[in-house]
This record gives structure tokens, sequence and C-alpha cells, in this order.
């Protein structure tokens, strides 16, 4: 069976091309991190490979069981991995990455009915690996499936874009993500209440913020910093500013997220000028929003939420970071 929740418009999509063998070459699986883009991508090499299939995967068979836990030979995941401590982070799939993965294609499969190969943040290949990529989706090999997974298509060449068939996951609504967090991973009410608040539909990342502590601090933190800058004065802000222009060079997708943490809250400060504080997302800070909501205009709030949508869509068009975020921070109301 499918181990993806909410996303029934991809699966029927899927369930029908691997019934009918019509499968494409290449998918392009976009959705923000935590969504279920790789939940998605093992569960479809399985519904290729399944002992039973092509078809809904059993998830029990020596393929699919095989593939759940990585063992599968003709199923491969090329990423970023993360460095050993003391090492700077990698932050780029290079072409030694891909090489011997594409290689590969080019050979049988060793057990199962098709090769599947998986390229988790497909955004961060290196110009050359894309380029090697792109020769492969030109000429795509029988018998291997190709799924690239990103969040930031933007960040990807057109000519790959344009090669592969494009499936969009969705955010999970709030209630259906409360009901699975309490069925299937022993949350209790309030807590799977406060997580799919947070989670902003990426089941993903409720589980691994129950499992691990770490998930929330980092976002108590962000706010910390975020509340900061919005205190401070303009020098303070110009160096949050040059902080996360520092980030987007390292790990754009970490900064494209900690700007969506600003829209959220930016958000609620708008809900709460409206008088529909049910609504706010940050429900866990509803003293600190009402406090900065009291000092701000409501065209000084939707100013500013129009401002940061305009400067990540400028970052999506590859403006200077440190230049947009600069300005952004020059349009941040003056805290009273
Ligand atoms: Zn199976």
């Amino acid at each position: 069976m499918w181990q993806l929740y909410g996303q029934d418009h991809v699966l029927r999509q899927l369930e029908a091309s691997l019934k009918q063998g019509r499968l494409a070459h290449a998918y392009l699986l976009v959705g923000p991190p935590h969504v279920g883009k790789m939940t998605l991508a093992l569960n479809l090499a399985q519904g290729v490979d399944c002992a039973s299939g092509p078809g809904v995967p059993c998830g029990g068979c020596s393929q699919c069981t095989r593939i759940a836990t990585g063992h599968h030979a003709d199923v491969r995941v090329v990423g970023v991995i993360p460095s050993p401590a003391g090492e700077p982070t990698r932050t780029v799939i290079g072409i030694d990455d891909i090489k011997e993965v594409l290689h590969r294609t080019s050979l049988k499969p060793f057990e199962g009915a098709c090769g599947v190969i998986i390229f988790d943040g497909a955004e961060a290949m290196s110009e050359e690996a894309a380029n090697a990529l792109l020769k492969t989706l030109e000429e795509p090999p029988p018998q291997v499936v190709l799924l690239l997974l990103t969040a930031d298509e933007e960040a990807l060449l057109p000519t790959i874009r344009s090669r592969c068939l494009r499936l969009q996951l969705r955010p999970m609504a709030k209630q259906q993500m409360a009901e699975r967090l309490v069925a299937e991973h022993g949350a209790d009410p309030p807590e799977a209440e406060r997580l799919a608040r947070l989670a902003r539909g990426c089941l993903g990342w409720a589980i691994s913020a129950r499992s691990n502590p770490d998930v929330l601090a980092e976002r108590e933190a962000e706010l910390a910093r975020m509340q900061e800058a919005w205190e401070s004065r303009l020098e303070g802000r110009f160096s949050y500013a040059s902080q996360l222009a520092s980030l987007f060079f390292r790990d754009r997708e970490s900064a494209r997220q900690l700007l969506f943490l600003w829209l959220r809250w930016w958000r609620d400060l708008l809900l709460i000028k409206e008088g529909a504080e049910e609504y706010v997302h940050n429900s866990d800070r509803l003293a600190p929003l009402r406090l900065q909501a009291t000092g701000l205009s409501t065209e000084q709030v939707l100013g500013f939420l129009k401002r940061l949508l305009q400067t990540l869509d400028a970052l999506d068009r590859n403006a200077n970071p440190r230049l947009a975020l600069e300005v952004l921070m020059l349009d941040l109301p003056v805290s009273p």
C-alpha cells in the first residue's frame, strides 16, 4: 500500500501509469522539505519492483522490504551526504557522485524489474553533474526510472525540468495530520494539534519534531533571532541580513525556510490585526504577537508582508542575496 497521506492526486496518477506500464522515464517531485518526497520516491520504487507488481506496492515482499530498508541493489539514492564532524559542509552533488550511478543506468537491473535512481535535493547538483544528468535524460535508458526530488525547482536547469514529468506534493491538511499523529505516532491530541499547526502541512517535520527535541529548539532559536532583529536598530538588522545572506550562499533552502518563518510571523500579525486569532500559525506565541501587533498599523503589516514576498521572488530570480536582504531590513518597520 502507499505510505503517503494527503497526496491522492499524485497517487492516482502514478497508480494508473504503473498498471498500464506507462511510467515516465523521469519525474520531478516538487514540494517543501519534509512533505513526503522521499517517502513517495521509495514507495514508487516499490511499486515498480514489487513481486506482485507493477502496481500499488504490497509492502511485504522481499523486493518491497529491501527497498524500504535501503538494501535493494537497483534502487539508489544520490544526495548531499552530511560531512563528518569538523569538516566543512558539502552542499553540492558533484560529478563524481552521479557518474557511477549514471553508468549503472546502462546496465540491466540486478534483482528488480527496473532500476530506480533517486536524486535527493536535485537542485544541489553542480553544473557538471547537472549536464551529465541532462545527457541521460535526453536519451533515457530503458528499465530505469529517474526521480528528482526538490524543494526549489527554480534552481534546476530548465532543460532538466522540461524533461521530467512534474508531480507537485501538497501540504497536508492540519486536521488530517493531527489525526495521523495520534493514530500512528502515539501523540496525545493537544501535542498533535500543536505540531500539526507548526508543521505547515509537512508530516515528516511533525514526526521528526516529536522524536528529536532539536527540531523545536531550532525553531525557538530562529524566532529569537527574528525578534532580536525586529528590536534592533539598523546596525543589528544589517548584521542579521548579512548572516542570512551567507546562509543563502551555503544552504539556499534553509535560508528560504527562514524567510518563510518571517512570512508566517507577519501573516500571524495580520490575522491578529484583523481579529482572527484562531487561525494564527504560531499559536504558542500569542503574547509577543499581540504585543508587536499593537505597535503596528494594518498597512505597515501588509506592506512588509508584500516586501517579504517580493524578496523571496527576487531571490528565486537570482538577485544578489546580501543586497536583497539588506533592502528588506531597511523596509522592516521600526519597533516602537
Ligand atoms: Zn511488494
